[in-house]
């Protein structure tokens, strides 16, 4: 799954957390520094750069990249290859750089584009969230610009307008039987 600054990627991978227990979801290693409520081992691997490198260098990055022109951002390849090795449905939340490597050498998997409603209501978001300035907005808006560009090289475009359903049609994609919505009592 990709898509541009907060669109809603981390809440979409939350409620698949929540509600498909049985998916697996790939731990990023990066640079960046935690946010506060972020877990080390848990959101991302927080390493320092040199950690990084040594990563990138020994191959054990399934992919990588630097994401809005600042910090490293890469995907561990062995708990991936485990995972789907033993049968578990792999859920990986990285950039359009980065979906664009696992194509190279995971062609059978889903490309999932997860999409804003619209431009006025991903800016909307990005301000909402209140965890950038405005300089560091700006790059991440510059850096969306060039990914909803992208939209179209994926096999599935979802549109972020409600998370729960979202998240149905995210996994639907990935093969799993979607849950019955909850009967009101
Ligand atoms: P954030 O700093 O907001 O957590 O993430 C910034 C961007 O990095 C998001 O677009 C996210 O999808 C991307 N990202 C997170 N993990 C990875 C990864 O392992 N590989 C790549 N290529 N991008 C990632």
């Amino acid at each position: 799954m990709a898509g541009p600054t907060a669109v809603g990627k981390g809440t979409v991978s939350a409620d698949v957390r929540e509600r498909y227990p049985q998916v697996w979801l790939s731990v990023s290693a990066t640079t960046r520094d935690p946010r506060p409520g972020e877990v080390d081992g848990v959101h991302y691997l927080f390493v320092g750069r040199e950690e990084f490198d040594r990563m990138v260098a020994a191959g054990e990055m399934l992919e990588w990249a630097v994401v809005h022109g600042r910090n490293s951002y890469g995907t561990p390849r062995r708990a991936v290859e485990e995972k789907l090795a033993a049968g578990v449905p792999a859920l990986l939340e990285i950039d359009l750089q980065g979906a664009r490597q696992v194509k190279e050498s995971m062609p059978d998997a889903r490309f999932v584009f997860l999409a804003p409603p619209s431009w006025e209501e991903l800016e909307r978001r990005l301000v909402g969230r209140g965890t950038e300035g405005p300089e560091e907005r700006e790059r991440r808006l510059a850096t969306a610009r060039v990914e909803l560009a992208a939209a179209p090289e994926f096999d599935h475009v979802v549109v972020n307008d409600e998370v729960r359903r979202a998240t149905d049609e995210l996994v639907h994609v990935m093969g799993l039987d979607v849950q019955a919505a909850p009967t009101p009592l």
